[in-house]
């Protein structure tokens, strides 16, 4: 199976979770076994001699992928929460997303100077949501080793703003 293959296990969604937004529901991708395993694979397959240590992933959806890629790794997995979320003292990152304005927190201890972190999400749209991962990892002194998605929106020009990041999409539209 390959990428575009997978294509076609991403539904549309018009007008989710607001009218004029067509929302890249990846529900089926991982229900397919074939599909999930193409998918997890092909992100482990592209780090494997990175010497990653630390996989970070915000919520809801990357940690669906995150510590699957990070098991496969050989890595940790650290969560970013929406406010209010984490039990223990907090990093927070505002930041804009395609369709809201939004913050993000991280334990304040979760990345260590010379971590090696890979960025993983399902998305990557406008690029806000990913930049301020970015920007909470070097602010504790991780080094970002990668951003990964699943699906790359080419025309919302989310690569910009994580400036010279190294950026792997699996499909793109
Ligand atoms: P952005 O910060 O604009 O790159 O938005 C990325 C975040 O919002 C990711 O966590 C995605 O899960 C979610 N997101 C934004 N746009 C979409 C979309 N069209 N379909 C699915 N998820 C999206």
């Amino acid at each position: 199976m390959g990428n575009n293959q997978l294509k076609s296990f991403i539904r549309d969604v018009p007008d989710f979770p607001k009218k004029g937004i067509v929302f890249k529901d990846i529900t089926p991708l991982l229900k397919d076994p074939r599909a999930f395993r193409e998918a997890v694979d092909a992100f482990t397959e592209h780090y494997r001699r990175q010497a990653v240590s630390l996989v970070v992933a915000a919520e809801a959806r990357g940690f669906i992928l995150g510590p699957t890629v990070a098991y496969n790794l050989g890595a940790g997995f650290v969560p970013v929460r929406k406010p209010g979320k984490l039990p223990y003292l907090r990093k927070k990152a505002t930041y804009q997303t395609e369709y809201s304005t939004d913050s993000l927190e991280i334990h304040e201890d979760a990345v260590r100077p010379g971590d090696r972190v890979l960025l993983l999400d399902d998305v990557l749209a406008t690029g806000g949501t990913m930049a301020a991962c970015c920007k909470l990892i070097e602010s504790m002194g991780g080094q970002v080793v990668g951003c990964a998605f699943l699906v790359e929106l080419t025309f919302l020009g989310g690569r910009k703003p994580l400036g010279g990041h190294d950026v792997f999409s699996l499909v793109q539209y």
